[in-house]
């Protein structure tokens, strides 16, 4: 088995052009030069394997290769969306693709890009495949936790992920003028925008932004007793899914233009949900 200086197993074909890595054997290990994608060169290198490890990852180092995602090293050239890509792309295509990423992400096998090279290929345009509307916690990325690249998605950020006017204006634009064939709208646990709206706080704007949530707040149950604040985190996850589902709503009765491109089926609507603790987007079946 071939192994990086981490000791994670490396598929050949999992290439990273510029790229060493080792493979200890006995008391030596082999480096192997990856000069391009088709020509990699083994040497046999003659040190001990924990003073070969050392150079090799300055080496690593040196070439770039741990300072971007943390990544096992698939293929340098990921795909940049083009007109032509995301013309092909269907609402369910999208979100099959957004899953792999997911699934990539907890798993730890994330893409390498060449984040760069991505600027490159995608200044004089952009066709991202799928729009999400998600929250402004520091936590959930979301090109990050699709592992996806430049181009491929747009992403509204806002508290409670709630969806107001200038979102629909936003989700117009993704779809209907440029082409986005998926909408997602993505929640996540324990989040701090849920808790407030549960406890009522008022505070200077976020008075206003908090009320959109409470709509979700006051349509869950609770048995007799039960405690209906932050303090119930199962009352929490509830509200969280119940906002996401209002959103939902929202943006089949707010946006004719919307409405109908789901209603022909150009365009997908699914809600999901982040999970801070292990990295897992999970999508509801509506
Ligand atoms: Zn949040």
């Amino acid at each position: 088995m071939l192994l990086d200086p981490f000791k994670r197993p490396l598929e050949p074909a999992r290439q990273m052009v510029g790229c060493v890595y080792g493979r200890p054997h006995g008391q030596h290990v082999d480096l192997l030069w990856l000069t391009s994608q088709k020509h990699m060169e083994i040497k046999s290198c003659f040190m001990k394997t924990s003073n070969c490890l050392k150079l090799l990852l300055g080496a690593l180092l040196l070439t770039g290769c741990v300072a971007s995602h943390q990544s096992a090293g698939p293929t340098a050239q990921t795909q940049t969306q083009t007109r032509e890509t995301q013309a092909t792309i269907t609402p369910s295509q999208a979100l099959t693709l957004l899953k792999a990423g997911n699934e990539r992400f907890v798993s730890g096998q994330m893409l390498h890009r060449d984040l760069r090279q991505e600027v490159q290929r995608t200044s004089s345009g952009q066709y991202p495949f799928a729009v999400v509307v998600s929250c402004l916690d520091s936590r959930v990325p979301v090109e990050l936790v699709f592992d996806q690249g430049l181009g491929d998605l747009f992403n509204a950020r806002v508290a409670g992920n709630v969806v107001n006017e200038d979102i629909l204006g936003s989700l117009e634009f993704a779809t209907k003028v440029s082409g986005s064939k998926l909408i997602v709208v993505l929640g996540h646990t324990s989040c701090g925008a849920i808790k407030g709206a549960c406890d009522d706080v008022q505070l200077g704007h976020l008075t206003a932004l908090l009320a959109r949530i409470k709509p979700a707040v006051d349509s869950v149950q609770t048995e007799p007793g039960e405690t209906r604040s932050s303090k119930n985190s199962a009352f929490v996850e509830k509200v969280a899914e119940a906002n996401v589902h209002h959103a939902l709503k929202t943006i089949r009765t707010q946006s004719l233009i919307l409405n109908e491109m789901i209603e022909k089926g150009q365009v997908g609507l699914v809600g999901g949900n982040y999970d801070l603790g292990t990295g897992k987007v999970t999508f509801f079946s509506e």
